[in-house]
Order: C-alpha cells, then sequence, then structure tokens
C-alpha cells in the first residue's frame, strides 16, 4: 500500500546546500578556467574520466556509455549527462520556479541534492533498491494512483527493464495530463533497431552483447516509437542547436556532443 504521497513529499524539510570540508578541498585542487560544473558551480582545469569501453559499445557508438576521458565532475561527482539534464531542467521547464510534484526513479547522488532542496519541489525518490531512496518501487507495477505526479525523472533505467513498455505504460499512467518526464537511455548511433534478446541472461553473455552486465538491450532510435505507443508525445532535445545557453562554444561544461535528451510529454 502506498504511503500517502503528499505526506511523504513534505515531510523532506529542506535544508540548505552547503558544501562540505572536503567539496571546498577538491574545489580548491581542481580549481581552473577551462571548465566549470553547472551543478556545483565549480571552476575546474578538467573533469575526471568515466566509463569503460566494450567492443559493442564502441561498434554500436552507444551515447551514454563508454570511457569519456573527461566526463565526471571531481567536486559533486556529477556525470556529462547529469549537467545536461540539470542545465535543460533550469532553462527549459519550469521546475524550479513553479510547484511541482516530482517522482525521481534511481536517482543521480548530484541532481537528488539539488532537486530535493528545491522549494519548489515535493520530492520522491524510488528504487528497486531502496537503500539510498525514499520508497521501493519496481516502475512496472508502480504504487500509485493514475495522474499522481507532475513530472519524472528516469535516466539509465529502461535500458535495465526487460518489460520496457510495461515500464513506459506505467510512467504514462502515473503521470498528469501535461506532465512530463526525461527519459533519457543509452542510444546507438549506428542501429536500426534496438537490438534486444532475452535468451542471453548470464553477464558475461549480457556485457558482450550490450555493453553493460545488467543491461537487456541497446536501443536504436525506435526508442521513440515504443514511447509514443505507449501515447506520450516525444521531445528530442538537442542542446548544441542551443549552444549559447549551453556551455557555448568551449563547450564548458563539457557535455556530449551527439547526446540528445528524450522528453516525453504526456498530452493534456
Ligand atoms: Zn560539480
Amino acid at each position: 500500500m502506498a504511503k500517502p504521497l503528499k505526506k511523504i513529499a513534505k515531510s523532506v524539510v529542506p535544508r540548505k546546500i552547503k558544501p562540505t570540508a572536503s567539496q571546498y578541498f577538491r574545489k580548491t585542487i581542481h580549481f581552473g578556467t577551462r571548465y566549470e560544473c553547472p551543478i556545483c558551480s565549480a571552476k575546474l582545469k578538467s573533469f575526471l574520466p568515466f566509463g569503460e569501453d566494450t567492443p559493442v559499445i564502441t561498434k554500436q557508438q552507444v551515447i551514454g556509455l563508454g570511457y569519456r576521458p573527461e566526463a565526471q565532475c571531481p567536486v559533486c561527482y556529477s556525470l556529462d549527462r547529469d549537467r545536461l539534464q540539470y542545465l535543460y531542467l533550469t532553462q527549459k521547464t519550469a521546475l524550479f520556479t513553479d510547484p511541482h510534484l516530482l517522482l525521481h526513479i534511481a536517482p543521480e547522488h548530484s541532481l537528488k541534492a539539488i532537486l530535493e532542496d528545491s522549494p519548489s519541489i515535493h520530492y520522491l525518490s524510488a528504487d528497486i533498491d531502496p537503500t539510498h531512496t525514499m520508497i521501493k518501487m519496481d516502475i512496472t507495477k508502480i504504487q500509485y494512483p493514475e495522474e499522481s505526479f507532475d513530472a519524472i525523472i528516469c535516466n539509465h533505467v529502461l535500458d535495465h527493464i526487460h518489460h520496457d513498455t510495461l515500464a513506459m505504460a506505467e510512467l504514462y499512467r502515473v503521470l498528469m495530463p501535461g506532465g512530463w518526464a526525461v527519459l533519457q537511455v543509452p542510444i546507438s548511433l549506428t542501429l536500426e533497431q534496438t537490438y534486444e534478446d532475452n535468451t542471453l541472461t548470464s553477464i558475461w553473455e549480457r556485457e558482450v552483447a550490450f555493453g553493460e552486465d545488467d543491461h537487456v538491450r541497446i536501443y536504436a532510435m525506435d526508442y521513440v516509437d515504443r514511447l509514443q505507443n505507449i501515447g506520450f508525445e516525444v521531445e528530442i532535445f538537442d542542446w548544441t542547436q542551443d549552444r549559447k545557453n549551453f556551455g557555448g562554444e568551449a563547450n564548458k561544461f563539457n557535455l556530449i556532443e551527439e547526446e540528445k535528451l528524450f522528453i516525453a510529454h504526456k498530452p493534456k
């Protein structure tokens, strides 16, 4: 039985985000003028490497996975994709200005810290493993009634779910009409169709086939069709069409040039 939603959300007492002593230290030793992290405002000489290549990730040019030499903020540990999303949320949505009941599934640590402290957001974090979230949730069977949330953030989750269209339908069901969901997934630039094979069950087979041992597919652009078949209107946001607001020609936030954001809107 789900707990009353507003009660959970309001039980989060807003607290001011203050950098910890270790963050101050890291801000100092990594200080530079080349880059900037929009999430923690650190000015940086470089980002840290993140990710690991496998042959299939390289061959299929999977955006959002694989080794990137400068991906992670050394201060708040945000990744390139977290920074893109934060910039989108601040500049292209009213999330930080108008009241929103937000469901954040499998929350990214750096985003979670900012979202749960924002006065405009009634925040609920959830995961199948609730160790670091407010509640446990199976997104193929969400324990809330329809039209419960104004917005949902669920990144790099659907690629782990066997019945991804069931999860998409559940996300659609619990969104308010007019609501939106950021549903980022790793996506191949070369595959014409999403590659999945449910007969591959061992971690070794999955790593070889999908690039990570807990992934069950590699999406191609027909990912958009799956979302549309559920009823979503899909916005594909390309930050390079708005460079001046996303780090300029110098790409000072070091976003991935090819990364697009997939925003699923529930029609009003
Ligand atoms: Zn940062």
